[in-house]
């Protein structure tokens, strides 16, 4: 077995270095519990925030332990009642070859539903937060303009998607290359979609929405925040998914430097946390399953190969080298 530990915390930017893999003994189950072969594990970008020590919604992880994340796997021995040999579960125990779990860290998965990766990405955690996202907290309603950042990502995508079907005037993203600016608006739909990287965000949000914008989600912070907060309309809302764009910082970023304007527009923004908004999930599945099902919601994944890439998938995920949900197979 092989797993992934913190090695060190990083300053600034993560690197190779802030990781150790290990090869260990495979674990055993013991009365109650089940031997799981992880075949896919996520990378996520909230990852960044529980490699530093800085007190946060989730717990820093601890240097020289395995990390922790969503992942999917087979049970290949099973003492824990309902779990059986060969069911595909979902836990939080990744960035390792073999897991065990108590049956209370482990939900079956339908492999005949969907693809088993949607639980990872569009139908799990991804898919929730960007319909919580948009539904419940923004409060989207048919004819706004919705501008998402982080467009290709694995939110950003589904957020576009859902916002058109709800009924969107308009709906805007950003991203950063040309080859994903093309996949959201050939492929998924989107109005308009710009590079952040050409020109800046507040000149090219300003260009594509003529009629400014009702709705922000934002999942980049800093520029693209303050180019939100010029284009939107009065009552506007944002809401505040992430902010990856300063995740690495060493010192606070200066934007947004036009926060004032919440005031004459009387705008709302609001953060969210995902783990706040299961309650919504049988609302998502029943909305978004279906739409999945039948292709009108796409959804991409970036698939790299092997545990001993999973640092490397992390690291590049922070640099958008994914198009869609972030994944290692193993
Ligand atoms: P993504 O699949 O969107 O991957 C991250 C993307 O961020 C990259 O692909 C990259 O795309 C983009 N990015 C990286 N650096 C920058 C930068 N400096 N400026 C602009 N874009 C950048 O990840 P997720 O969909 O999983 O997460 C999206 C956001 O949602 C993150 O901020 C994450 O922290 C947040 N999140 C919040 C949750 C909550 O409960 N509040 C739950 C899940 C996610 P590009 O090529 O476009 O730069």
């Amino acid at each position: 077995a092989t797993e992934v530990r913190l090695a060190s915390r990083p300053h600034g930017e993560p690197t190779p270095d802030n990781f150790d893999i290990v090869d260990v003994e495979v674990p055993s189950a013991g009365e109650g519990q089940m031997l799981v072969r992880n075949t896919w594990i996520s990378v996520d970008p909230y990852m960044r925030g529980r490699m530093s020590s800085a007190k946060s919604y989730a717990a820093p992880y601890e240097v020289g332990k395995v990390m922790h994340g969503g992942a999917l796997g087979e049970v290949v021995e099973s003492k824990a009642d309902g779990f059986a040999e060969g069911d595909i579960v979902l836990h939080g125990l990744g960035w390792r070859t073999h897991a065990v779990l108590d049956a209370n860290q482990a939900t079956v998965v339908d492999p005949d539903a969907a693809p088993v990766t949607a639980y990872l990405g569009v139908l799990g955690m991804t898919g929730l937060t960007a319909y919580a996202g948009l539904v419940d907290v923004a409060l989207q309603a048919p004819g706004d303009t919705v501008f998402v950042s982080g467009a290709a990502g694995a939110v950003g995508s589904v957020v576009g998607q859902l916002a058109k079907r709800r009924g969107a005037a308009k709906v805007i993203g950003s991203a950063g290359s040309d080859d994903k600016v093309r996949w959201l608006v050939d492929e998924l739909g989107f109005d308009a979609a710009f590079n952040y990287k050409h020109a800046p965000v507040a000149e090219q949000l300003a260009a594509a929405a003529t009629d400014g914008v009702d709705v922000y989600f934002d999942n980049v912070g800093g520029d693209h925040l303050e180019a939100a907060i010029d284009s939107l309309n009065l009552h506007g809302r944002i809401a505040v998914c992430g902010m990856i764009s300063q995740y690495n910082l060493t010192e606070p970023g200066a934007a947004p430097r036009n926060l004032a304007q919440i005031i004459a527009k009387r705008f709302t923004m609001r953060g969210f946390l995902v783990a706040d908004h299961v309650d919504a999930r049988p609302r998502f599945l029943a909305e978004v399953a279906p739409l999945v099902a039948e292709g009108k919601l796409k959804y991409s994944e970036t698939v790299v190969d092997g545990i001993r890439q999973a640092p490397q998938a992390f690291l590049d995920l922070m640099i958008g080298a994914n198009t869609g949900k972030m994944l290692v197979r193993l």
